[in-house]
Protein backbone atom coordinates (compact mmCIF):
# COMPACT_ATOMS: atom_id res chain seq x y z
CA UNK A 1 0.00 0.00 0.00
CA UNK A 2 1.44 3.18 -1.00
CA UNK A 3 2.01 6.21 1.79
CA UNK A 4 -0.51 8.29 1.67
CA UNK A 5 0.56 12.31 0.29
CA UNK A 6 0.34 13.10 4.98
CA UNK A 7 2.31 10.85 5.66
CA UNK A 8 4.39 10.60 3.06
CA UNK A 9 5.35 14.40 4.19
CA UNK A 10 5.16 13.72 7.66
CA UNK A 11 8.31 11.25 6.92
CA UNK A 12 9.62 13.70 4.87
CA UNK A 13 9.71 16.40 7.62
CA UNK A 14 10.92 13.71 10.11
CA UNK A 15 13.78 12.72 7.59
CA UNK A 16 15.01 16.53 8.04
CA UNK A 17 14.42 16.43 11.32
CA UNK A 18 16.77 13.63 12.39
CA UNK A 19 19.25 15.32 9.92
CA UNK A 20 18.85 18.28 12.47
CA UNK A 21 19.56 15.75 15.38
CA UNK A 22 22.27 14.86 14.04
CA UNK A 23 23.42 18.50 12.94
CA UNK A 24 22.99 19.35 16.41
CA UNK A 25 25.03 16.91 17.94
CA UNK A 26 27.82 17.18 15.54
CA UNK A 27 27.99 20.74 16.95
CA UNK A 28 27.80 19.35 20.62
CA UNK A 29 31.10 17.23 19.75
CA UNK A 30 32.95 20.02 18.68
CA UNK A 31 32.09 22.04 21.97
CA UNK A 32 32.97 19.06 23.82
CA UNK A 33 36.26 18.72 22.02
CA UNK A 34 37.19 21.77 22.01
CA UNK A 35 36.39 21.78 26.27
CA UNK A 36 39.14 18.78 25.94
CA UNK A 37 36.12 16.69 27.55
CA UNK A 38 36.67 13.52 24.80
CA UNK A 39 34.22 11.11 25.77
CA UNK A 40 31.55 13.41 25.60
CA UNK A 41 32.90 14.40 22.51
CA UNK A 42 33.43 10.54 21.36
CA UNK A 43 29.66 10.20 22.81
CA UNK A 44 27.91 12.92 20.74
CA UNK A 45 29.71 11.79 17.36
CA UNK A 46 27.85 8.49 18.21
CA UNK A 47 24.51 10.39 18.98
CA UNK A 48 25.55 12.21 15.24
CA UNK A 49 25.66 8.78 13.84
CA UNK A 50 22.52 7.63 15.09
CA UNK A 51 20.60 9.77 14.00
CA UNK A 52 21.97 9.82 10.18
CA UNK A 53 20.76 5.91 10.64
CA UNK A 54 17.32 7.06 12.45
CA UNK A 55 17.21 9.91 8.85
CA UNK A 56 18.06 6.83 6.30
CA UNK A 57 15.99 4.53 8.24
CA UNK A 58 12.90 6.85 7.05
CA UNK A 59 14.38 8.06 3.33
CA UNK A 60 14.53 4.16 2.67
CA UNK A 61 10.92 3.40 4.19
CA UNK A 62 9.46 6.16 1.64
CA UNK A 63 10.94 4.08 -1.00
CA UNK A 64 9.77 1.13 0.19
CA UNK A 65 6.01 2.29 0.16
CA UNK A 66 6.02 3.73 -3.00
CA UNK A 67 7.04 7.44 -2.37
CA UNK A 68 9.44 9.80 -2.98
CA UNK A 69 11.88 11.65 -0.42
CA UNK A 70 12.36 15.10 -0.58
CA UNK A 71 15.25 16.80 0.91
CA UNK A 72 15.07 20.21 3.02
CA UNK A 73 17.03 22.44 4.56
CA UNK A 74 19.03 21.64 7.33
CA UNK A 75 19.07 24.71 10.04
CA UNK A 76 21.88 26.13 11.61
CA UNK A 77 22.46 24.36 15.08
CA UNK A 78 23.65 26.46 17.94
CA UNK A 79 27.71 26.15 19.15
CA UNK A 80 27.89 27.92 21.95
CA UNK A 81 27.05 25.94 25.25
CA UNK A 82 27.73 27.40 28.47
CA UNK A 83 28.65 23.71 30.58
CA UNK A 84 28.32 20.35 29.76
CA UNK A 85 25.18 20.19 31.61
CA UNK A 86 23.88 23.05 29.57
CA UNK A 87 24.31 20.84 26.58
CA UNK A 88 22.86 18.20 27.88
CA UNK A 89 19.96 19.48 29.07
CA UNK A 90 19.42 20.51 25.61
CA UNK A 91 19.59 17.14 24.54
CA UNK A 92 17.34 15.85 27.05
CA UNK A 93 14.79 19.13 25.84
CA UNK A 94 15.56 17.75 22.59
CA UNK A 95 15.00 14.14 22.64
CA UNK A 96 11.49 14.96 23.96
CA UNK A 97 10.74 17.21 21.18
CA UNK A 98 11.51 14.01 18.74
CA UNK A 99 9.54 11.97 20.63
CA UNK A 100 6.43 14.61 20.26
CA UNK A 101 7.25 14.26 16.27
CA UNK A 102 7.17 10.44 16.32
CA UNK A 103 4.46 10.17 18.48
CA UNK A 104 2.49 12.92 15.88
CA UNK A 105 3.25 10.89 13.25
CA UNK A 106 1.82 7.78 15.17
CA UNK A 107 -1.09 9.64 15.49
CA UNK A 108 -1.29 10.51 12.03
CA UNK A 109 -0.72 6.92 10.97
CA UNK A 110 -3.56 6.13 13.23
CA UNK A 111 -5.80 8.56 11.52
CA UNK A 112 -4.43 7.35 7.76
CA UNK A 113 -5.65 3.61 8.97
CA UNK A 114 -1.57 2.64 7.83
CA UNK A 115 -1.29 0.06 10.04
CA UNK A 116 2.36 -1.27 8.31
CA UNK A 117 3.41 2.57 9.43
CA UNK A 118 2.07 1.55 12.65
CA UNK A 119 4.60 -1.07 13.10
CA UNK A 120 7.13 0.67 11.15
CA UNK A 121 6.85 3.58 13.95
CA UNK A 122 6.66 1.07 17.41
CA UNK A 123 10.59 0.82 16.90
CA UNK A 124 11.53 4.41 16.91
CA UNK A 125 8.92 5.11 19.98
CA UNK A 126 11.05 2.27 22.16
CA UNK A 127 13.77 4.15 21.02
CA UNK A 128 13.01 7.60 22.64
CA UNK A 129 11.86 6.17 25.55
CA UNK A 130 15.93 4.98 25.84
CA UNK A 131 17.10 8.30 24.05
CA UNK A 132 14.99 9.97 26.86
CA UNK A 133 16.31 7.55 29.93
CA UNK A 134 19.91 7.87 28.61
CA UNK A 135 20.27 12.02 28.48
CA UNK A 136 18.23 12.33 31.87
CA UNK A 137 20.56 10.01 33.64
CA UNK A 138 23.51 11.80 32.16
CA UNK A 139 22.24 15.19 32.92
CA UNK A 140 21.35 13.76 36.67
CA UNK A 141 24.56 12.70 37.16
CA UNK A 142 26.15 16.06 36.14
CA UNK A 143 23.74 17.39 38.71
CA UNK A 144 25.32 15.00 41.30
CA UNK A 145 28.53 16.31 39.95
CA UNK A 146 28.04 19.65 40.74
CA UNK A 147 31.45 21.16 39.00
CA UNK A 148 33.82 18.80 40.17
CA UNK A 149 36.48 18.14 38.03
CA UNK A 150 37.12 14.63 39.09
CA UNK A 151 33.75 13.44 39.06
CA UNK A 152 33.34 14.98 35.64
CA UNK A 153 36.57 13.16 34.22
CA UNK A 154 35.18 9.96 35.44
CA UNK A 155 31.82 10.74 33.88
CA UNK A 156 33.75 11.38 30.60
CA UNK A 157 35.79 7.99 30.51
CA UNK A 158 32.55 6.54 31.06
CA UNK A 159 30.90 8.26 27.98
CA UNK A 160 33.98 7.57 25.95
CA UNK A 161 33.42 3.72 26.24
CA UNK A 162 30.11 3.90 24.31
CA UNK A 163 30.61 2.02 21.20
CA UNK A 164 28.09 1.94 18.23
CA UNK A 165 26.94 -2.07 18.72
CA UNK A 166 26.40 -1.34 22.32
CA UNK A 167 24.45 2.24 21.16
CA UNK A 168 22.60 3.58 24.68
CA UNK A 169 23.54 0.71 26.71
CA UNK A 170 26.92 2.19 27.49
CA UNK A 171 26.31 5.39 28.89
MG1 LIG B 1 16.44 10.10 16.16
Amino acid sequence: MKLSVRLQESFNEQINAELASAYLYLSMSAYFEDENLPGFAHWMKMQNEEETAHAMRFFDYVHDRGGRATLQAIAEPPSDFRSPLDAMERTLEHERKVTALINRMYQLAIEETDYAAQVMLHELINEQVEEEKVAEEIVDHLRIIDGDGSGLLILDARLGARTAEEGQEQA
